[in-house]
Order: structure tokens, then sequence, then C-alpha cells
């Protein structure tokens, strides 16, 4: 057997973080007005073997907030000791938008449509061009966690650019039912890593300002299946669920204003001509049904029952023949996250940085 090659020591911010230890560290983000400094935390856990750079980041939209308790959940789980490369765990990324339960950041901008952003833009542009230059650019894999944006939720899925082979690799490896070939958009964390050759994915589960369970322990274990695939954490015997690869989505808007009534859910397989919803007038009055225009996977939905013309209602997958596949998928793997008994949402450090 080929013996393992120590690691070495992780130069972060001017700080060293041993082989098999752990550090948290503040990159100095921004200041408030009352000049109080306001940084972003970071927690690096250094392995005590040789291995890849992963940075596993979250509330890029300040307002996203299951990725920051997967965040938890993972280094309180992580051993250096037994972990091959760096974890850089950044939980919070836009703390701006964090502390006042906000998408944006003060200045109206969307910080994942400004990287790489620049040291003379705007706060948001210098913002991202802090955390792309200083963290992100250091990384050999990044994992991008968000969630829906208010009153939208997401099923769990990957979204990332598939005609990079490793990038495909670890979609395959995180092991959601559903993964999206999205086009790189520009600005986003995701296109302008995927430009430096750096494979991200886009790990997108449940709705903003909430904590939800299942999509907090699917993220959990997408993410040690990641860990496991790039040989950070030793690989487990457990099969690793299949996904179905999605070409093309689209969103289904309410032809008119009113209110709301869903009947199909999350993960659904739809029907050219099913009816989705109904949207009517308070007393019921007026009431006009939300028709799909073609067969699919229910992705996203507006999680408001309050509508106007326009608004996005359903977010639509579509597989080219695989409808029943993910259909099937997104029960199955619904139920091994319940099965999988993982303890959420509970509190105790395990490991305490220094
Ligand atoms: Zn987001």
């Amino acid at each position: 057997m080929v013996k393992a090659k120590k690691n070495r020591a992780f130069e972060f911010l001017g700080e060293s973080v041993a082989p098999g230890e752990r550090k948290v560290i503040e990159l100095e983000a921004a200041k408030l007005y009352t000049h109080s400094p306001l940084s972003i935390p970071v927690e690096i856990i250094n392995g005590k073997l040789a291995g890849p750079i992963l940075m596993v980041n979250a509330a890029i939209h300040g307002d996203e907030l299951n990725g920051v308790e997967i965040v938890r959940q993972l280094i309180n789980t992580i051993d250096a000791s037994k972990l091959k490369g760096t974890l850089i765990a950044v939980p919070i990324v836009n703390v701006f938008g964090f502390i006042h339960k906000s998408r944006y950041l003060p200045d109206r901008r969307d910080l994942n449509r400004c990287f790489p952003g620049s040291e003379k833009g705007s706060l948001a542009s210098r913002m991202a061009h802090t955390f792309f230059s200083q963290v992100a650019k250091q990384c050999d894999y990044i994992l991008d966690l968000h969630t829906g944006a208010i009153h939208r939720t997401n099923l769990p899925q990957i979204r990332a650019d598939l005609s990079n082979p490793e990038t495909l690799r670890i979609a395959q490896a995180f092991g959601t039912p559903v993964t999206i070939d999205a086009p790189l958009r520009d600005g986003s964390l995701r296109s302008e890593a995927e430009r430096l050759g750096i494979p991200v994915l886009t790990y997108e589960a449940g709705e903003a300002l909430r904590f939800e369970p299942i999509c907090i322990s699917a993220g959990y274990l997408g993410v040690k299946r990641v860990m496991q695939s790039i040989g950070m954490l030793r690989t487990s015997r457990k099969k690793i669920p299949n996904t179905v690869i999605a070409k093309s989505t689209s969103w289904l808007r309410a032809e008119s204003d009113g209110i709301l009534r869903t009947v199909v859910t999350l993960g659904d397989r739809v029907e050219k001509g099913q009816v989705l919803a109904y949207i009517s007038a308070p007393l019921g009055h007026s009431e006009i049904e939300l028709v799909a225009r073609k067969g699919g996977i229910v992705i996203g939905q507006q999680t408001l029952p309050l509508v106007n013309e326009g608004d996005a209602i359903f977010h639509l997958a579509y597989f080219e023949g695989d409808d029943e596949e993910a259909e099937l998928l997104v029960e199955e793997f619904i139920e091994d996250i319940i099965d999988a008994d993982l303890e959420p949402l509970t509190t105790g450090q395990i490991n305490t940085p220094s």
C-alpha cells in the first residue's frame, strides 16, 4: 500500500494552521457605520495527510440559512487527524445580509452577481473581490450552498457546469436525485471559479429564512460524499444515490392575479396539460387553472399563496424520457434521509478549534 503523504501547514491570511489542527480565522470584510469591523468567520481544518483544498461556503445570499447549519454539522464531525487535505468552512459569506435577514448587501446588490469583484468597485464588488481573491482562488474544489429566495422553495438539487468532467463526477457523488446542467451565469461564484478551472457545485435546497431538516441532512450527506470522492475522507461502503441530469428547466408563471392553491409539490412528476394550481379571487370566483405546458418534475415553487400576474410559480425540470426515474429517485432519496436518522439541529460542540 502506498503511504499517504504528510500534509504541510496551511497558510491563510497571515496565519498558519499546522497539519492535524483547526483554527477560526476572521476575514475582514467591511466596517459598519459605527466603525465596528465586520468580518467573515472562516474555520480551517487542516488534515494530517496531504490532499485537496475544499471550500464549503453558505449564505452568499444572507437570508439562505440551511447551508449555515450544514456547515456547522460538517465541521463538528470532521476529525483533522483523519482528514486528507484542507477544509475551508465558511458558514456565512454575506455577513451584512445575514445580520439584516436579507439576500442582498446594503447597497442592494446581489453578491453572487459581483464575482470576481474589484478592489475599487462598489461595496458588493469589493466584498466579492476580498472573498474571491483571498479564499475562493486558493481552493481546488468549491461547494456553494444555497436555498430558494424568500417565499420560494427548492427540491434539493445540484446545479453545475457538467461540461467539466471533474464537476460532473463530484455532482454525481453529491447524490441529489436531480442534477441540473446549468449554464454559467456571469458574476456568480460558480462561474468565475469554474473559469479558473475550479470545479464548483451549487447545492440548492429549501427556502430562505428556514431550517429544514431534510434539506440540511441531504446537504450534509452530499458534502461528505463529495469529500470521499475527492479522497479527503475514507470511502464508505454505502451506495451513492443515483441522479438524473436535467438539460433544461423553465418557470411557469401566473396568468392572473389572485389567491393561489397548488395541487402538486416538490418532486412530483407532472404531465403536459396537467393542472398544477388554481388562481382565484378571494371568494373563489373567476378561477383560472395553471397548466403544465410540458411534462417534467417540480424542482421549485412559490410558497406564498398570494400572486400577481407574471409571478414565477413552478420551476420545472425536463429529462427527455427520464421523468419517471427522477420521480422515483426523489421518493427513495427522501426515504433514505429519514432512514439515515441523523441528529439534525442538535447542539454540542464536538471539535473545539483554537
Ligand atoms: Zn442563493
